[in-house]
């Protein structure tokens, strides 16, 4: 039996199971999107220097940025960041497929940020023109805008950005029940973000603070992850430069050919957040 979300793989009858882990995940990530989506929806202010969980939403998010699955959807973000941050608010199909390459269609994606009220599209011309929504303004322009272009902040809002598109399909996968009909983007589950993110969340939540190279390799073998996408996943856990990258781990521990990981204390801090909202909320 192979887990409908994560990928364990368990002897016994053929059909799809839900493993433990998963079970206790899912209601963990559904409280985080809800936090989120509440912050980007309802919030004037989308600061990740305030509400941190937009940030670790961001740093998480980051760490799968070069997997295929979801690379498309870091690529998009990035684009319309850019456009916003200069105030530029329509962008056409065709500077769209000049600037993402895949060979995917823009159907699906189209689909998820115009339910996400992040965009609405238009045909014009015979081709489709995006226009950016005031939501997708206001995360925009979170730090001001400024006549000169700068990378670091547009790439920081771009994290943020693709962290919420990433973490609304990590919440719709959190209800599957069955392996067939997959109601997500081009029907693909991605299942290197929704380990990783199982991985690190659950423990943080469990409050413990460091893991072991060797536990979370265990934990993503089990699921089937391949050793490539293993080693690229422990090299961006490694690069620990703040803003630019992911802002997760406060410290590399290596003692006794081991190597070790020390989350940091926001980190921390949110996910007793989470904890206590929902034992507040029971
Ligand atoms: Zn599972």
């Amino acid at each position: 039996m192979i887990c409908v979300k994560c990928g364990l793989i368990k002897t016994g009858k053929n059909g799809d199971f839900e493993c433990d882990d998963c079970r206790e995940f899912s209601p963990i990530i559904q409280e985080v999107y809800k936090i989120i989506d509440s912050t980007i929806t309802n919030s004037d202010v989308i600061d990740p220097d305030t509400e941190r969980i937009l940030q670790l939403m961001a740093d998480c998010t980051f760490v799968t940025a070069n997997n295929p699955q979801t690379a498309i959807f870091y690529k998009i973000c990035e684009l319309i960041i850019q456009k916003a941050y200069a105030q530029e608010y329509e962008i056409t199909e065709q500077e769209l497929n000049k600037s993402v390459r895949t060979t995917r269609s823009w159907g699906d994606v189209f689909k998820l940020f115009q339910d996400l009220g992040l965009i609405t599209v238009r045909i014009e011309d015979f081709q489709r023109i995006i226009t950016l929504t005031d939501k997708t303004k206001k995360l925009a322009q979170q730090f001001g805008t400024t006549s000169s272009f700068n990378e670091q902040v547009v790439v920081r809002l771009a994290h943020i950005y693709a962290g919420y598109i990433l973490l609304h399909i990590i919440n719709e996968m959190s209800y599957l029940q069955e392996d067939t009909d997959v109601p997500l983007p081009y029907g693909i589950k991605p299942k290197t973000l929704w380990n990783v993110l199982m991985f690190i969340l659950e423990n943080a939540y469990r409050g413990q603070q460091t893991f072991s190279e060797e536990e979370f390799t265990k934990f993503v073998s089990k699921r089937r992850i391949p050793s490539t996408t293993r080693g690229d996943i422990i090299r961006s856990l490694q690069t620990m430069s703040g803003r630019t990258t992911q802002d997760l781990i406060k410290e590399v521990i290596i003692a006794d050919n081991q190597i070790s990981f020390k989350l940091e204390d926001y980190v921390m801090v949110e996910m007793k957040r989470v904890r206590d909202t929902r034992s507040r909320d029971r």
